[in-house]
């Protein structure tokens, strides 16, 4: 059943989840996501450089720790700590569905990665959807991508004038939205209208299912060397982008404790893939940038069922100290490609 809320309302009813320690959201005040302690540093998910993928996949996060004198016999695993009943209010639709797909590698093969899947079974995750998308939003190319989405979403709120209309779409998502009343028809039409205004604003997209053109085109190095000619290398476009999931493990000393932890990493470091014996396939920068759009758009695709690690969020659009927008090279990979078919 689809309910409703007026503002004041949520914010009472965040509040409370707050004091209990068991909200998560955007935090304004130090520009990321995370437990929020009190309701007035929540910012919105536009404000915030990050993707919530911090969460899910902390920046860093203990896995293991030890005795730094006795570490083989003191060894323990470390497990996320995330409180029954825990919320995560404001991400993107977008930014749900790229950690539905995240969750997808981390469960891949009936392995299970127990650090991402148990703070993941135990957040509800209450999309709000995007009334007002960006000039750098293109979330409508891709199959099951809307401002409205609701792939890895439990609940989505969506605002119309000073309330929320709450659709459940897990049973995690209707049991914590099960007190509010319940909205009425005239909410509904407004939300239907709301939906429609908005998608209808998502003015640009890009060409998704080009994962054999990507293949195609792999070896033409000078489209790949001209349409990175400008990057700089600083990885601001795998740090904001909610897909990207690299990490290493690396063990940290602190004291008398020694940490097995999970850091995140990047296809753009040069050191990303740099062997023990000095050799790097991947030293030039185009090289490093070829396997992030193939890795996106063609080898994530033919693994997952045709399904992009892009969800058009815009971020790296947005970030890019150098302008460059994958946008315009996914397009001009595929022209490339005719272009090559028609000469050839
Ligand atoms: S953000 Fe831009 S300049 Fe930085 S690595 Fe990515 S594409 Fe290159
Ligand atoms: S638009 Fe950029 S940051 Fe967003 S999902 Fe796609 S590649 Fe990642």
């Amino acid at each position: 059943m689809i309910k409703k809320a007026d503002e004041n309302t949520i914010s009472n009813w965040l509040s409370a989840l707050a004091g209990d320690g068991k909200l998560f959201g955007p935090n304004a005040e130090i520009g990321e996501w995370g437990i929020i302690k009190n309701v007035s540093s929540m910012g919105n998910a536009f404000e915030i450089t990050f993707s919530p993928k911090s969460i899910f996949l902390p920046r860093r996060q203990k896995l293991f720790e030890m005795d730094a004198d006795k570490p083989a016999e003191t060894i323990r695993e470390v497990l996320p700590d995330i409180p029954e009943g825990a919320v995560l209010w404001g991400l993107r639709p977008c930014d749900a569905r790229a950690l539905e797909l995240v969750r997808r590698v981390f469960n891949e093969n009936e392995i299970a990665d127990p650090y991402f899947n148990i703070i993941w079974d135990r957040i509800v995750r209450i999309a709000v959807g995007c009334s007002e998308p960006q000039d750098t939003c293109f979330c409508t190319s891709f199959v099951g991508g809307n401002p409205f989405g609701t792939q890895g979403v439990d609940v989505l709120a969506t605002k119309i004038e000073n309330f929320f209309i709450l659709e459940p779409i897990t049973k995690a998502g209707e049991d914590v939205v099960k007190n509010f009343p319940d909205a009425d028809e005239e909410d509904i039409e407004k939300l239907a209208q709301i939906k429609k205004y908005a998608t209808g604003k998502v003015n640009s997209s890009v060409p998704t299912d080009i994962a054999d053109e990507l293949l195609e085109i792999f070896y033409d190095v000078d489209f790949w060397k001209e349409s990175f000619a400008n990057c700089q290398g600083c990885g601001n476009c795998t740090e904001v982008c909610p897909g990207c999931y690299c990490f290493d493990i690396v063990d940290e000393r602190n004291g008398e404790k020694i940490f097995k932890n999970r850091v995140w990493d990047s296809c753009i470091s040069e050191n990303f893939t740099l062997s023990i014996d000095g050799e790097n396939p991947r030293r030039e920068l185009y090289r490093r940038q070829r396997q992030r759009i193939m890795h996106k758009f063609s080898y994530f695709a033919l693994r997952y069922d045709r399904t992009q690690l892009c969800v058009g969020c815009g971020r790296c659009v947005q970030n890019c100290p150098s302008q460059i927008d994958i946008r315009k090279v996914v397009k001009n990979a595929v022209e490339e490609n005719i272009v090559e078919k028609q000469t050839n």
